[in-house]
């Protein structure tokens, strides 16, 4: 009997079968594995295929070649093939004994014949699964659908030894707890606190994409607490244990690091806003002030979005992230500096100042407000909903993402005969400045202004 979660395998027109006749007309051996096998006892979609065989991967490569509609080297030296069939992206690799990762960026991989030891490698039990093809058999030395069925994170092996192999997989273990909504066995959760400080030989990249997919799953601050908790935080985001004893007067009963996880969990699932969430007040401990006054945290946004900068650098996200991130820290505290009412001006700055990230600062700004007393809280929520309301009714008058003066460059060089230079950026500077601060103006005062200038400055 075939799960029905499991059928569509056997489909003779889909892909997964198709595979397996190929691989059974060479005589290899043919599974499903990891990830695909997982999603597909959960019932969830997966993207790709993942396959594993006896066969090596030249010959992979001739199996599926003529089949393909095409071929691409992934990591031929780990032993993956990996192609696209009627737009499905499958993966085949060869099995595999050890992935050695300790002393080099370099992992070094040898094959295996046979797929329990190519299972007895992967990360946990639940990734740890294999369905032989055509005949749909399920192979399973570690137990790995019960812990399926449980929704518990273990590792097939000794989690030291899995963990010292490739310190990678703690912080898999948290993605999946992220993602999947799993547990953390509490030998597994050990392991990690002792060997956290080993993620040190892991390459930025590596652990950028694991954050990465950790902060899109639908709740991910349980799995970010348990990863400060275990110690791992501190060795790729020790921002984030900073924040653990920074109490905050504005949220009460809560410290920064609590608040932070609840700003990420409710902000949409949206890479660069769940970062901005993240990072929005890693400026707080070294802004903090204690005065007569109470605690306070001055220019902690500015602070904050250098740090975010240095940080997102470090590990390598691309420069448009770095950039929108660090911005959105930066601009987070801007509607409440604004208490007093918003003037036309002070919201075509706000407009201009978070250009394309207009919607995700508002977000964010909406989310940062974790306040246990209902009242602040909506009071906060309807002062943004009244920013909002004005950036419509301004938008509608004028266009506010594309504000500029009534004149460009080249007509205040041609009115003041000058040459392009520095001199023309000021001047610009000036009429976009009166633009935001005054709104629409006509061309003939922008060149009374532009006169006025010139003669000031003696041009
Ligand atoms: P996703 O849904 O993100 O693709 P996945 O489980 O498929 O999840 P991948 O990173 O695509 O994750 O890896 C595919 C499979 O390879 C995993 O299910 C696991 O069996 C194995 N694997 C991946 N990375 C490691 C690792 N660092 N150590 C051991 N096994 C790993
Ligand atoms: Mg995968």
């Amino acid at each position: 009997m075939i799960p029905d979660r499991l059928k569509f395998l056997v489909d003779p027109r889909g892909v997964p079968a198709q595979l397996a006749g190929l691989f059974a007309d060479a005589d290899r051996s043919l599974y499903l594995v990891g990830g695909s096998v997982r999603d597909a006892f959960l019932g969830r979609p997966t993207e790709d295929l993942d396959f594993t065989t006896d066969a090596r991967p030249d010959e992979i490569r001739k199996i599926i070649g003529k089949w393909a509609d095409s071929v691409h080297e992934v990591g031929a030296a780990f032993g993956t093939i990996a192609a696209i069939k009627d737009s499905v992206a499958v993966e085949v690799t060869t099995f595999r004994d050890e992935i050695y990762r300790d002393d080099s960026r370099k992992p070094h991989v040898s094959f295996s014949d046979s797929v329990e030891t190519d299972l007895s490698r992967r990360d946990f039990t639940i990734n740890s699964v294999a369905v032989h093809l055509p005949d749909v058999t399920v192979v399973d030395p570690f137990g790995g659908l019960s812990d399926l069925g449980l929704q518990i994170l273990k590792t097939p092996m000794d989690p030291e030894i899995s963990f010292s192999d490739d310190p990678l997989r703690m912080l898999r273990l948290f993605r999946f707890q992220a993602t999947l909504g799993f547990t953390p066995a509490d030998e597994t959760l050990d392991a990690v606190r002792r060997l956290s400080n080993r993620l040190e030989i892991v390459s930025a990249e590596r652990i950028r994409d694991e954050l990465s997919k950790l902060l899109l799953a639908p709740e991910p601050g349980p799995a970010l607490d348990a990863m400060v908790g275990s110690g791992l935080a501190s060795h790729f985001l020790p921002e984030l244990p900073a924040l653990a004893m920074e109490q905050d007067p504005d949220h009460r009963h809560k410290d920064v690091l609590a608040h932070t996880f609840a700003v990420v969990d409710k902000a949409s699932p949206d890479l660069t806003l769940r970062l901005a969430a993240l990072m929005h007040d890693i400026g707080k401990p070294a802004t903090k002030e204690i005065g007569p006054g109470g605690v306070s945290f001055h220019h902690h946004e500015v602070v904050g979005a250098r740090m975010a900068r240095k940080r997102l650098r470090a590990l390598k996200y691309p420069k448009s992230v770095v950039d929108d991130v660090s911005d959105l820290v930066y601009l987070h505290l801007r509607p409440h500096t604004l208490k007093m009412g918003w003037t036309d001006s002070a919201v075509r700055r706000y407009v201009r100042d978070a250009g394309d990230l207009l919607d995700r600062l508002n977000e964010l700004v909406r989310c940062d407000v974790t306040t246990a007393n209902p009242r602040r809280e909506r009071a906060i929520q309807r002062r943004i909903d009244e920013l909002e309301e004005r950036i419509e009714i301004l938008a509608e008058q004028e266009e506010l993402s594309r504000l500029r003066p009534p004149v460009d460059g080249n007509e205040v060089m041609d009115l003041l005969g000058i040459d392009p230079g520095p001199k023309v950026g000021e001047i610009m500077d000036i009429l976009l400045e009166k633009r935001i601060n005054d709104g629409p103006y006509s061309k003939e005062e922008a060149f009374e202004i532009a006169t006025e200038w010139a003669a000031e400055q003696g041009l």
